[in-house]
């Protein structure tokens, strides 16, 4: 537990992000308790004539724990313009608290979600390559690599959003909350569908229905991406999912189409007859995952499956026609060492897949791993820079280039997720969702829509309730809520329902 004082709190947000960073998501509490480290943050409100601050003129912190150790730091920042002071603010955090650890992040004092962002927004204003280097190494204190995969995945998302139009183009997502069985670390919707084939059905039913409302909202618009996951899309018996990638084709137009994806995820849920399916509707990319290729820690994690069903199903999907495959693995899993991530990067090697996306093992609140922290904790030997430096040299050996990239809360150490894929062969689905430009329209359980007001510069979000039994029976408020925001969006041909949510 970590004891934060603030005399305002301004920044509250940035520092409790940098302690949580270094402490490995210790708890940062405003009472003082059985603390083994304070922080106090002391605003000052000085003139400062020397260095021409005008207001706001210190801020100091103060770190100590109970063996008395106790340092100081001191900024001098005018801390009421946020957009000057943030970054010698958490620099100077960043660097009592790396004084204090001995560690040093890769990050550095960067904490947000999107280090990418930075770069795209420089290249926007024509800085360049040196400049934005200086600012994550020198201002953020990133390490030098970072700061070039953030600059290549911008320039690569450049080129890939060059062609839209954001006001018109738009996504599709469909989730599909179901699963061979639940993964230790999932955090997801996600429910096992032995136990829920018998619903399975209605909730393709309303899936259904919230397909149809927004068809129909959509008509003027333009679908660029489709996107089916969850969950376990592959799950569905044949005939279902033949039936859902089937409603999609007949309910949407294609004259825009760029690609069409579905989350394969689990190899034990992929058949030839599902391929078949998928090929005929059109699907051009599809994820089968393995996550990891050793045997003993996929049964520890909670994943049905073997390496070996891994090799099957990707042969199978290649027999089948698929030229675009990704692949997505961990780093990080229980019991699992640098070693280990060479092993399961030498079996895609040989594969050859067209994508290949790196996750860092994070725990969110909804994982099953964190309730079992105490069985699997000794196990947890964290994701490491290490790992992530073999992953994007396997992925360059295999002419797969990073095209996108985030930071989760909870990832130890803060580490990234990257996608990589071959030219061309990039989920572009994936970038539009990040770059959050152009609306996506997300049906099913869990499922989060997100209308983009680009002459107002903000982002409403309409939300669907996790619970799969709550989505069927609250299916016609879902619809309500969906109809209401087109009507505030501006898609003339729905109006909201009268009296309803
Ligand atoms: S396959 Fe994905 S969605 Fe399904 S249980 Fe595992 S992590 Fe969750």
């Amino acid at each position: 537990m970590i004891y934060l004082e603030q005399n305002i709190d301004l920044y509250n947000n940035d520092i409790r992000a940098m302690l949580q960073a270094f402490f490995d998501n210790e708890k940062v509490s405003l009472v003082e308790a059985d603390t083994r480290l304070s922080l106090q943050v002391q605003y000052t409100d000085d003139l400062d004539v020397e260095t021409g601050v005008k207001r706001g003129g210190y801020v100091t912190y103060i770190l100590a724990d109970r063996e008395g150790y106790r340092q100081s730091r001191t900024v001098v920042v005018d801390y009421y313009d946020k957009a000057l002071a943030r970054n010698p603010l958490k620099a100077g955090l960043y660097r009592l608290l790396s004084a204090y650890t001995g560690k040093s992040l890769p990050w550095g004092s960067l904490t947000g979600v999107r280090p990418a962002k930075i770069a795209t927004a420089f290249l926007e204003q024509g800085r360049d390559e040196a400049q934005i280097i200086r600012h994550y190494t020198e201002t953020c204190l990133a390490e030098r690599q970072k700061a070039e995969l953030c600059i290549e995945v911008a320039r690569r998302e450049q080129r890939l959003l060059a062609d839209f139009d954001f006001k018109r183009d738009y996504c599709l997502y469909i989730g599909i909350p179901f699963c061979p069985s639940r993964c230790l670390y999932c955090s997801f919707t996600s429910y096992p569908i032995s136990s829920y084939r018998g619903q399975v059905e209605a909730y393709l039913k309303a899936l259904y229905s919230e397909m149809e409302l927004v068809a129909e909202a959509c008509r003027e618009k333009r679908l660029v991406a489709v996107y089916i996951g969850g969950g376990t899309p592959s799950a569905l018996s044949a005939e279902q999912l033949a039936k859902l990638v089937g409603r999609v084709k007949q309910l949407f137009s294609s004259s825009h189409l760029r690609e069409f994806c579905v989350e394969c995820g689990r190899p034990d849920s992929i058949t030839e007859e599902k391929l078949a399916a998928l090929k005929s509707a059109g699907v051009s990319r599809i994820s089968i995952n393995p996550q990891t290729m050793r045997d003993h820690t996929l049964s520890l994690i909670g994943r049905a499956h073997t390496p070996e069903q891994t090799i099957a199903a990707y042969r199978m999907a290649r027999k089948a026609g698929f030229d675009n495959i990704n692949m997505d693995m961990i780093t990080g899993l229980p019991g699992e060492d640098i070693g280990d991530v060479r092993y399961t990067l030498s079996c895609l090697k040989e594969l050859a897949p067209d994508s290949l996306t790196v996750h860092s093992l994070a725990i969110k609140r909804a994982a099953n791993l964190k309730l079992e922290l105490d069985r699997y904790g000794s196990l947890l030997q964290g994701s490491t820079n290490e790992m992530l430096q073999e992953v994007d040299r396997c992925a360059r050996e295999l002419s797969l280039f990073p095209y996108y990239l985030y930071r989760q809360k909870n990832i130890p150490g803060k580490l990234e997720n990257v996608g990589y894929a071959a030219e061309g062969k990039e989920c572009l689905y994936n970038v539009l969702i990040m770059e959050e430009k152009v609306d996506i329209m997300a049906v099913g359980a869990g499922a989060s829509s997100k209308f983009v007001f680009h002459d107002e510069n903000r982002i409403e979000r309409v939300e669907n309730v996790k619970n799969v039994d709550a989505y069927m029976e609250r299916i016609g408020e879902m619809l309500s809520r969906k109809r209401r925001m087109f009507y505030e969006a501006g898609y003339g041909t729905v109006q909201p329902d009268a009296g309803r949510d």
